[in-house]
C-alpha cells in the first residue's frame, strides 16, 4: 500500500514535547501559552446554569445568536465596526480551528501565503494541507518587526493570503499605525486576502491600542479574523472561539465549517451570551497581565537573561546567546532539568530552524509560580 504522508516533516508540536518535559522533571511550567490561575466562578456557574436549563442539544451553526449579537456589538463598541450576527460571524471551535478554516475556504492548489516568522505553529501545516506554499518571511531581529520593503518583493500574481498576527505569538510584538499603513499600501488594488489572527486582543500593554482588522473597512473588507474566548476568558481548555469576515467571504468560511464540526458546544456558548453583558472582564484582563509581565521581567533581572521586550500576549522572550553557546532546544532542556523551569525554544517557530538563541516564557500565571520560577533560575549561567 502506498503511504506518502501529507505532512512529512511535521513534528508532534512544540508544546506537547515541553508539557512532556516539564512532567518528566516536574518542571514550574511557563512553556505551553495557559493561565495556572482560576477563570471566572461566575461563568462556571453560567455554564452550569444553561446545562440545568436543558441547552444541551445541538447549537445553530453558526452559533448562538444571542452570542453573535452581543459580540457584534462589543465590535462596535471596541472598534467601530458594523458586523452582521447573521451573515458575518461564525462560532468555532477554538481559534486554531477558525485559521485552518479562513485558510481552507480560500486557498487553491499552487496559491501563495505569506507568513511573517517566527510563527504560530499551525500555519504553516495548514497552508500546506490545502496544497498551497508558504512564503515566509522573518520578522526583524531582535525588534520582532515585519520588513515591509521585503514583502513588496515577495508578492507574486500566486499570493493568495497574507497572515497577520498581532498582538504577536511568540514575541508579543504588536503592529502599530504604520504598519497597517505599509499593509493597506501593499493589499490596495489586489486580489490579496488577510487573515488576520488577533486570539490576543485584550491582552495588550504599554497604553498600545489593539489594530484590528475590523477597525478598517477597507482592509476588514478583504480579511478572516480569528478570535478565542480561551484567551479572553482564561478558559483555554474550553476550546472555543470565532471566525468574522465579511458576508462574502464568511458564505465560503461556513461552507467549510458546516461539513467539518457543523456547530459548537452549545452550554458554554449559552453561559458565555450571558456573561458577556459585563464589560468589565475585558477591561480589566490587560492590566492585570500586564501586572503579571511586569513584576516577570522584574524577577529576571537578577538572571543573565536579556529581555527581548514584550507589549502583548501571554509571551516574552529572552536571549541567552551572550552567556552560552547551546541551540535554543538544549538550552531550554537544560533548563527544566537543571532548574526545574519549562519554556519554550523559538527556533520551533520557524519552518527552516533559525536559531537566535531565544527561549520564549509564558508568564499568564500566578505570582507566586513567578516568583518561585525566577528563584530556580537565579543560579543560571
Ligand atoms: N497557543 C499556545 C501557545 O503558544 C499553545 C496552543 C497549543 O498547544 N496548540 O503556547
Amino acid at each position: 500500500m502506498d503511504f506518502t504522508p501529507k505532512l512529512p516533516d511535521i513534528p508532534t508540536t512544540i508544546f506537547t514535547e515541553m508539557n512532556r518535559v516539564a512532567a518528566a522533571h516536574k518542571a514550574i511550567n511557563l512553556g505551553q501559552g495557559f493561565p495556572d490561575f482560576d477563570m471566572a466562578p461566575e461563568l462556571i456557574s453560567l455554564v452550569n446554569n444553561a446545562m440545568k436549563q436543558g441547552h444541551n442539544q445541538y447549537a445553530h451553526m453558526n452559533g448562538y445568536a444571542p452570542l453573535l449579537e452581543k459580540l457584534c456589538a462589543k465590535f462596535h463598541l471596541l472598534y467601530g465596526a458594523t458586523v452582521s450576527p447573521e451573515s458575518e460571524i461564525t462560532i468555532t471551535p477554538g481559534g486554531t480551528y477558525a485559521i485552518y478554516t479562513a485558510l481552507t475556504s480560500i486557498l487553491r492548489r499552487g496559491d501563495e501565503v505569506i507568513v511573517f516568522e517566527p510563527a504560530y505553529d499551525s500555519y504553516i501545516p495548514n497552508i500546506e494541507l490545502n496544497g498551497a506554499k508558504a512564503i515566509p518571511i522573518a520578522m526583524r531581529f531582535p525588534g520582532y518587526t515585519i520588513p515591509w520593503d521585503e514583502v513588496g518583493k515577495r508578492i507574486s500574481k500566486h499570493t493568495r493570503v497574507i497572515i497577520i498576527n498581532s498582538p504577536h505569538n511568540p514575541t508579543g510584538s504588536v503592529l502599530r499605525d504604520a504598519d497597517i499603513a505599509a499593509l493597506r499600501d501593499l493589499v490596495a488594488h489586489t486580489g490579496i486576502f488577510i487573515v488576520s489572527d488577533e486570539v490576543y486582543e485584550h491582552l495588550i500593554y504599554d497604553g498600545l491600542p489593539h489594530t484590528s482588522m475590523l477597525r478598517y473597512p477597507d482592509l476588514f473588507n478583504r480579511s478572516l479574523v480569528c478570535y478565542s474566548f480561551g484567551k479572553t476568558y482564561s478558559c483555554t481548555g474550553w476550546k472555543l472561539g470565532y471566525c468574522v469576515a465579511p458576508k462574502k467571504l464568511m458564505h465560503e468560511f461556513r461552507k467549510v465549517h458546516q461539513f467539518n464540526c457543523f456547530s459548537c458546544d452549545a452550554p458554554k456558548q449559552v453561559g458565555l451570551a450571558a456573561y458577556l453583558d459585563r464589560v468589565e472582564p475585558y477591561q480589566t484582563l490587560g492590566p492585570a497581565m500586564q501586572k503579571k509581565r511586569d513584576l516577570f521581567r522584574q524577577l529576571l533581572k537578577h538572571t543573565p537573561l536579556k529581555l527581548v521586550p514584550s507589549h502583548g500576549s501571554y509571551f516574552e522572550c529572552y536571549k541567552f546567546g551572550h552567556f552560552s553557546q547551546e541551540s535554543d532546544r538544549d538550552f531550554a532542556l537544560r533548563l527544566a532539568r537543571d532548574f526545574g523551569v519549562a519554556a519554550i525554544p523559538v527556533s520551533a517557530f520557524y519552518h527552516k530552524a533559525t536559531d537566535n538563541r531565544v527561549i520564549r516564557f509564558c508568564f499568564a500565571k500566578q505570582e507566586s509560580t513567578l516568583h518561585e520560577a525566577a528563584k530556580r533560575l537565579s543560579g543560571l549561567k
